[in-house]
């Protein structure tokens, strides 16, 4: 069955980061009243390549629904197409006032409910979806969606000029302070005074001192067999996006952990 495709204008571009080519998009769907999807899904962009070929490529919706509006967050990969052509391509960039096709949403990468306590993983572009669930479970104009659990967002890239929204999250960690904002940077200079090296050792570090504090045994014990594993309740969750590796890497740690595949909801970009 062809899939409905949607016309998106670029309303609004923002250069986030020189060094990697980042930019932050802002899309109104003018055909539609209402755009809704869970926030950490994705939509499927769509164009012709110059000889003709349909492409089409995946992006995180990097906002929460919000009337016919969403957010990208697109770095720009070397001889990539579909990057280039959103974020630069020097003969014909996407300005404002120009159009995608799109078609979506799509994806599992949702909160799940009930809330629970969760540790939100990324690395790079992988915050989009992060943004989308900060953004949904601690709204600026509307009751707040955590239901007091603890949310961590553990963000890692190499320098500080690639910490992507880094005003927005520290300013949600004012707001909220069941929200905690661990940037973490694998290439850090002297000055930095935050954290450094590899998401994964942070998020191992968020639940020992969980686990110590509840007086949990690590690594955990394996939930009852009789269970289905639809039916399993766990009391924290991983959310990790970005590419293959990193996601590799939390996972087998939390994995030692003793934490359940279920536990471990993850988005892979390549
Ligand atoms: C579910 C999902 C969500 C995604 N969300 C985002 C997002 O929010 N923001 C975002 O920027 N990207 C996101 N991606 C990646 C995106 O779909 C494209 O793969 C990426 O933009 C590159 O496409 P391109 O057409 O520019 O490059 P292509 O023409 O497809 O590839 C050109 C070269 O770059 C390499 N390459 C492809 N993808 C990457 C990558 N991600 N990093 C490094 N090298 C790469 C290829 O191996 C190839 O050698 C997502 C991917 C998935 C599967």
């Amino acid at each position: 069955m062809a899939r409905e495709l949607f016309t998106a204008r670029l309303d609004r571009k923002v250069c986030i980061s020189e060094s990697t080519q980042c930019f932050h998009f802002e899309f109104v769907l003018e055909e539609l009243e209402s755009f809704s999807f869970s926030p950490g899904q994705f939509i499927s962009a769509v164009a012709e390549d110059a000889d003709g070929k349909q492409q089409t490529r995946a992006y995180s919706l990097a906002s929460a629904a919000n009337v016919n509006r969403f957010d990208l967050c697109v770095n720009r990969v070397q001889g990539g197409f579909f990057s280039n052509h959103l974020a630069d391509l020097p003969d014909e960039p996407l300005e404002v006032g120009g159009k995608i096709h799109i078609h979506g949403p799509h994806g599992h990468f949702v909160l799940h409910q009930p809330i629970s306590d969760s540790i939100l993983i990324a690395t790079g572009t992988g915050v989009a979806p992060m943004r989308g669930f900060t953004q949904w479970l601690f709204p600026e104009n509307g009751p707040d969606r955590s239901e007091g659990k603890q949310i961590w967002l553990v963000y890692g890239t190499r320098y500080e000029s690639e910490i992507y929204y880094h005003e927005e999250f520290e300013a949600l960690a004012e707001r909220a302070p069941n929200f905690h904002y661990l940037p973490t940077l694998s290439r850090a200079p002297e000055s930095w005074g935050g954290l450094r090296g590899y998401v994964q050792d942070h998020v191992a570090r968020i639940v020992q001192e969980r686990a110590a504090l509840l007086g949990q045994p690590l690594p955990l014990p394996a939930p009852d067999p009789a269970i289905p594993a639809a039916e399993l309740n766990f009391d924290i969750r991983a959310y990790i996006c970005g590419l293959n590796n990193m996601v590799a890497s939390v996972r087998d740690r939390l994995t030692e952990f003793g934490w359940h595949r279920k536990q471990i909801v993850f988005e892979r970009y390549d």
